[in-house]
């Protein structure tokens, strides 16, 4: 039986949330995520996946599972440091650096995970980091992981890092500053000021971080928000998902073969959390050799960004700073943007609205992930919908 204190914790804060319009109830998919989406027998165009490429349903990669699957088992067996490393994982990490450009790579679970072990192997005590105040909260909480102080600066407001940089440098109280951002903002689809930042750093003597998880497989011919700048070699921590446009699941570290080698022997969950199961490593080796190859589905995908972002442009709509295919599409405030997005529902458009807290009050938003997949005809629907509720809540 549940304590007391605890049932009347969570049965307060429960229904807190519920009066307030505040929980999430999640719908369970009965259908792949691609897109189109099946829900409680209902069909759906699908805007709210982060399959940017299409790959999580890909034939090459399933079939690259079952093989690995059949060949080495369901899963690794240990932490990577014991004996889970198979040589699955080296492969990939060897394919990875190729692509990303770097000396080496160290994979993860999770991206998530890749923030809790990197930030904290290397910043502590005496040590200060500069986040941008948009950051993911993985970053967030691998920060809280240190025991360094941490300065949040103005989002990309690069006057405001200069200013913050300088001052903790010259305050003398940190040996060692690092300045982490992520490389595209995963609410409003804008790409951080990385020639800017680097430059900072240079100055500064700061240790640059770019959690890159929306960049990754999209930007930068796939390689990323680093390589689209050509800034491969002046950035020192890189971090990439695989949980996104690869397809699969896990993350990634690139940066130094040293870097990496301190990464294996101090990061936590590289040594106390069981290493990612063959079949994903083989379905994301599959991924990067058909990110490195073909650039039919980045092409796709930008194209298909294009489509959707003028289509509400065109409606009237703004899609705010976007500069990726991350497109919110501004409605304004809270009410309006939940009733606008229980109507895309109505009318077969699988949506999210985002209001406040996540992002500013009274620029609520419906937030469309267009994907390489997605056909002229799904996006066509969905812009009808747009237009019609648009109409009917005067929006437009
Ligand atoms: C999605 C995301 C993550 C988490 O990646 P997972 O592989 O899903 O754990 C980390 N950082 C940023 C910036 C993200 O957008």
């Amino acid at each position: 039986m549940a304590s007391n204190s605890l049932s009347a914790f969570l049965q307060d804060n429960l229904t807190e949330l519920k009066q307030q319009g505040l929980y999430n109830t999640i719908q369970p998919l009965e259908s792949p995520n691609g897109p189109i989406i099946t829900i409680q027998g209902r069909e759906f165009v699908n805007l709210s996946s982060n399959n940017y490429l299409g790959l999580a349903n890909d034939e090459r990669l399933k079939e690259a599972a079952i093989q690995a699957t059949t060949d080495f088992g369901t899963g690794s067996g240990a932490v990577r440091s014991i004996n889970g490393t198979l040589a699955l994982h080296i492969e990939l990490e060897e394919k990875l650096a190729q692509f990303k450009g770097t000396e080496a790579v160290l994979t993860y679970q999770s991206g998530f995970n890749c923030n809790m072990a990197a930030i904290s192997a290397v910043m502590g005590a005496g040590d200060a980091i500069l986040s941008d105040e948009l950051n993911h909260a993985s970053i967030i909480d691998g920060c809280r992981l240190t025991k360094a102080k941490v300065i949040r600066f103005n989002h990309s407001d690069m006057e405001d890092l200069r200013s913050k940089a300088k001052e903790a440098r010259e305050s003398g109280l940190y040996s060692k500053i690092m300045v982490i951002t992520d490389g595209v903002f995963s609410m409003d689809g804008d790409i951080a000021k990385l020639p800017e930042i680097v430059e900072i750093a240079e100055s500064y003597d700061l240790i640059t971080y770019v959690d890159d998880a929306h960049g990754s497989g999209v930007l930068g011919g796939g390689a990323g928000t680093v390589k689209h700048f050509g800034l491969s070699d002046r950035v020192d921590f890189q971090i990439g998902t695989l949980s996104k446009a690869v397809g699969v699941v896990g993350g990634y570290v690139a940066g130094s073969r040293d870097l990496v080698d301190w990464l294996k022997v101090r990061s936590r969950p590289f040594l106390f959390s069981t290493a990612l199961p063959p079949g994903s490593i083989a379905a994301c080796i599959t991924a990067i050799d058909i990110l490195q190859n073909s650039k039919e589905l980045q092409m796709k995908l930008w194209e298909n960004t294009r489509y959707l972002q003028e289509g509400l442009k065109n409606l009237g709509y703004s899609v705010g700073r976007t500069e990726t295919p991350i497109t919110p599409c501004i409605i304004g405030d809270e009410a309006t943007t939940q009733k606008f997005s229980t109507r895309l529902y109505e009318e077969g458009v699988y949506a999210k609205a985002i209001v406040f807290p996540t992002v500013p009050k009274g620029t609520g938003r419906v937030r469309n992930m267009p994907t390489a997949i997605h056909t002229q005809e799904m996006l066509d629907r969905a812009l009808s919908a747009y237009e019609t509720i648009g109409r009917e809540l005067g929006l437009i």
